[in-house]
């Protein structure tokens, strides 16, 4: 990569993982592979597949670091295929950027393999770490999903599977989506009591599959049977598939809303509801909420698409694409010079002069984190000729740090939490700003008895497992 310095130009929020499991079938490692790549925009660091041959007990990997189809090439997938397969997209917001932190995480144990994929985030993960480091265990990564198999495997040494998973799920909190292979080929998925992560279960050809988001069984053609229950377990061997529910029942289930709002993918559909519509709906209820008059409403492409067709349609302005995104623009790219700054941005997304020039516009945007990207490009409209130039945003403003996976884990990053909104309106440049507000959001989603449906932890700071506040990602590292 030549001596010069690289960046990620990129400073929205991210996820953490995309999960993907099928269940024996003669081509598990390549149908993983393109289900993975649907679900490419869950992590975009590492990727890895793991699957069981029936050979000596043993489970195969291969894992690398980047985008999916940068990883594996055609002999990596045969040299691997056969029997079932687990899949993992990862971005760290748990343990460092490296290839040793790459899933699925394999622990051998007694001439016997156990993988795991994990999405979410254990709360408790470094203090049962420092338990099990006190009793001698030693860790090879800096993950918390490797904390999960240390106890599955010292329960496994006293009970079944069944026992073993139980007795583990019972130890661990916080949010997890998760899929467990073995040896002999066996899958299980689990989902925590609060459901934070979302986690499908379909089935191909007759072959059971779990993945993160629907989009993904789209695109190998999987059925979609349902979404796992929080705090369900399935377990998909030889017998079939039989479901067992976590000991601990939660006080009411935990969807992160932040999922529809940003993270999923809008051809998704996550317990029930389409993102696409619910986007479309946020949208809607922010015209209702803020309007204002103007020539135009345009997204910052792409997430704020759906919300800015829901408010263009509510308010009757027009809709246009006044942004065009460059889609063949990689993470990160050489630094440039002094001179071309403000480059980071516009080489991603550039302006359509004709359609700014002179107009009065109403920018749509998902969210705002830090808040120097909207910035960026709110000067760029400006310099453009917009005349007015208005901000609705289809969340409520980010308050609040999320410890359940998702990388703004501290106050100071989050721009909504320092400034109050009028200094927000000036610091961005704006003639007037607002964001969707929470029982908006929360009517908006067409969820019956929302409050008790989603987490909403980042907007109001209800944080609905309780953690450390000394917690933070770097405990693991
Ligand atoms: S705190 Fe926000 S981002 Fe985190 S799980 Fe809850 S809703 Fe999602």
């Amino acid at each position: 990569m030549c001596n010069q310095e690289i960046f990620n130009t990129d400073e929205r929020p991210k996820d953490e993982c995309g999960i993907f499991g099928l269940y024996k079938h003669p081509e598990a490692a390549k149908i993983t592979y393109f289900g993975l790549y649907a679900l490419q925009h869950r992590g975009q660091e590492s990727a890895g597949i793991s699957v069981n041959r029936g050979i000596n007990d043993k489970i195969f990997s291969h894992k690398g670091m980047g985008l999916v189809p940068d990883i594996f090439d055609m002999k990596d997938l045969e040299r691997i295929e056969g029997g079932s397969a687990i899949g993992h997209v990862r971005y760290s917001t748990t343990g460092d950027s490296v290839i040793t932190n790459a899933q699925p995480f394999v622990a051998n144990h007694r001439h016997r393999s156990y993988a795991v994929a994990h999405n979410g985030n254990l709360v408790n993960a470094h203090t049962l770490k420092e338990e099990l480091e006190e009793r001698g265990s030693i860790f090879q990564t800096t993950m918390d999903s490797e904390v999960f198999l240390h106890l599955f495997i010292k329960s496994l040494i006293k009970g079944d599977i069944e026992t073993a998973i139980l007795n583990t799920v019972s130890k661990i909190e916080g949010a997890y989506s998760m899929i467990l292979l073995t040896c002999k080929g066996e899958i299980i998925g689990m989902k925590d009591p609060n459901g934070f992560r979302p986690l499908a279960l379909g089935k191909l050809n007759g072959h059971y599959v779990l993945a993160s988001e629907t989009c993904a069984f789209d695109l190998v053609q999987a059925e979609f049977i349902r979404e796992l229950e929080p705090g369900e377990i399935v377990i998909i061997n030889e017998d079939g598939i039989r479901s067992i529910q976590h000991p601990k029942a939660a006080a009411h289930r935990s969807l992160c809303i932040f999922e529809y709002i940003y993270f999923a993918r809008p051809d998704s559909t996550i317990a029930g509801k389409n993102v696409y519509q619910m986007r479309k709906a946020h949208g809607k209820r922010l015209a209702q909420e803020a309007p204002v008059e103007a020539d135009l409403v345009m997204p910052f492409p792409d997430s704020g698409n759906y919300a800015a067709i829901g408010y263009a349609k509510e308010s009757g302005i027009p809709f246009e694409m006044g942004m065009i995104r460059n889609h063949y623009v990689g993470r990160s790219f050489i630094q440039p010079t002094q001179s071309m700054r403000d480059f980071t941005v516009r080489v991603k997304l550039n302006p359509v002069r004709e359609i700014i020039k002179g107009k009065e516009i109403i920018i749509i945007e998902d969210s705002i984190i830090r808040g120097t990207t909207a910035k960026t490009r709110v000067k760029a409209l400006r310099e453009l000729g917009a005349k007015k130039v208005h901000m609705r945003v289809s969340c409520p403003p980010h308050k609040f740090p999320c410890y359940y996976g998702i990388d703004f884990s501290s106050k100071g990053e989050l721009i909504a939490s320092q400034k109050p909104l009028a200094e927000l309106t000036e610091y961005l440049g704006l003639d007037s700003l607002h964001y969707l507000s929470v029982e908006g959001m929360l009517e908006a989603s067409g969820v019956e008895n929302p409050e008790l449906n989603f987490c909403k932890a980042c907007f109001d700071g209800d944080y609905p497992v309780p953690f450390d506040p000394n917690f933070t990602k770097q405990c693991m590292g």
